[in-house]
């Protein structure tokens, strides 16, 4: 196979025209972008044939580039792809195209790396909806490039989580907490962890909740156990919380992600300090408020084509039930719609104390109307709308999400080192956030998926 390969690589008459089976067969080599030379030397190939050029090398030229580090946009910037990994981004003088790449020319466009949602799920409890992989591609196509998918009932998720390793990698990458144990020993929680860590997940998700009064919240020695568990088996926790005195309990035995706002009064200066000392980053997830109450009525966006376009369910109309009208008017949502400026004040609040905001939607649940891919965007708006800059909202969903979540340089900024996951944009995002609906084309690893 690789005699044949290479001949074929030597040859520029059997040189495919198109960049993408130039790819695939350089896949075949072994996905490095040492190995043809390597492989000409192995079989006596003589090197002054050989193209000084990197087979599968992609160059993403004339592109105005959001960067996702809080730099300045690089006007004609270009953006190196080789092996599905950025090896250079910069000014179009800064940055050499090697011969032979690939070159897509974005025509002024603005790219900005693929989002991430550190509060996604990627789940389906009832076995009749999507599957785990269907939903990373609606994810995908809707520009949500990452998804931190913070519980499954199912194993599909977790099973996909190779897949992210890999150069050929055609939807969102997928990092899973696996099934949601929700503790109320010590004893308990420790074996809870320990079957987690045995399924060998990325994260642990836990609830300290009361859900409004009706269930028994989690005793602070059950999340210690928890807490202290994951961290003897190296995971970190990500906490569903509402209060701000369990958000000080979790972050005090040193939780490592606060998965929703607290929703219940205003943070404080000590919450403030003790997050931004241990680098703990907080999710606000305001669409995951919107979600328990705006279905009361048909909201404008089921006419909005960008959501019809895969994140609207199959059947519009049937989703409508009474039972759902129900639940969007109880006492419950009733609770969440008026406090969803609490949150919003909050997140302006931790931001101006120095805190991360980190970006998630609880997308993706079994509760209707948590439409993967769209309520991203939505997000993103109501951040704006809570008072962050179109470029702070956008910075919290990539470059601040990937260190909020342990992914810096592997994911969230368009810089050397980082897989080539972003999205083309035919309108300013920082001049307006809606902008990033205005999608021309979406790349995972380098891989157009959009
Ligand atoms: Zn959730």
């Amino acid at each position: 196979l690789f005699r044949n390969d290479l001949r074929s690589g030597n040859d520029p008459a059997q040189d495919a025209p198109d960049a993408r089976s130039r790819r695939a067969r350089h896949r075949w080599l072994g996905g490095l972008t040492v190995a043809p030379l390597l492989l000409f030397a192995a079989c006596g190939g003589d090197a002054g044939n050989a193209p000084a050029e990197v087979a599968d090398a992609q160059a993403f030229t004339n592109a105005s580039i959001f960067d996702g580090t809080g730099g300045p946009v690089v006007e004609g910037g270009v953006l190196v792809v080789e092996g599905g990994k950025i090896v250079a981004a910069g000014a179009a003088d800064e940055v050499e195209v090697p011969s032979g790449a690939e070159v897509v020319d974005l025509g002024g466009r603005w790219v900005v790396p693929g989002l991430i949602n550190a509060h996604a799920h990627v789940d389906d409890a009832s076995g009749q909806g999507p599957s785990a992989q269907e939903q990373l591609e609606v994810y995908a196509h809707y520009g949500v490039t990452t998804a931190i998918s913070l519980g499954e009932s199912t194993t599909e998720a977790l099973s996909l989580r190779s897949t992210r390793e890999s150069p050929d990698l055609q939807h969102a990458r997928v990092y899973a907490a696996g099934p949601i144990f929700t503790p109320m020993t010590a004893d308990s929680a420790r074996a809870a962890v320990q079957q987690l860590a045995t399924m060998g997940v990325d994260w642990v998700k836990i609830r300290v909740d009361s859900f409004l009064g009706s269930q028994q919240k989690m005793p602070p020695e059950a999340y210690e156990a928890v807490i202290e568990t994951a961290r003897e088996n190296g995971l970190p926790v990500a906490v569903h919380l509402v209060e701000l005195e369990d958000a000080k309990g979790v972050v005090q035995a040193g939780a490592s992600l606060v998965a929703h706002s607290v929703r219940d009064q205003p943070v404080d200066d000590e919450l403030i300090s003790m997050l931004t000392s241990r680098n703990i980053c907080v999710v606000p997830t305001f669409t995951r408020e919107l979600s328990t109450y705006t279905y009361a009525e048909r909201p404008e966006f089921f006419d909005d084509p960008f959501f019809l376009e895969r994140a609207a369910p199959a059947d519009l109309e049937g989703f409508f039930t009474p039972a759902l009208a129900q639940s969007q008017t109880s006492e419950g949502a009733n609770y969440w719609r008026e406090h969803l400026p609490v949150a919003e004040d909050n997140m302006r609040r931790l931001q101006e104390g120095g805190v991360s905001i980190a970006f998630g939607t609880d997308s993706g649940t079994g509760f209707p109307g948590r439409f993967q891919g769209y309520l991203e965007h939505v997000e993103l708006e109501m951040m704006t709308e809570a008072g962050f800059t179109p470029e702070e909202a956008l910075l919290s969903a990539t470059g601040v999400t990937a260190r909020c979540v342990g992914l810096e340089g592997v994911v969230g900024t368009l810089q050397p080192g980082a897989w080539a996951d972003f999205i083309v944009l035919d309108a300013n995002p920082v001049e307006d956030i809606r902008n990033t609906r205005e999608i021309q084309s979406v790349w995972i690893a380098g891989n157009q998926v959009r």
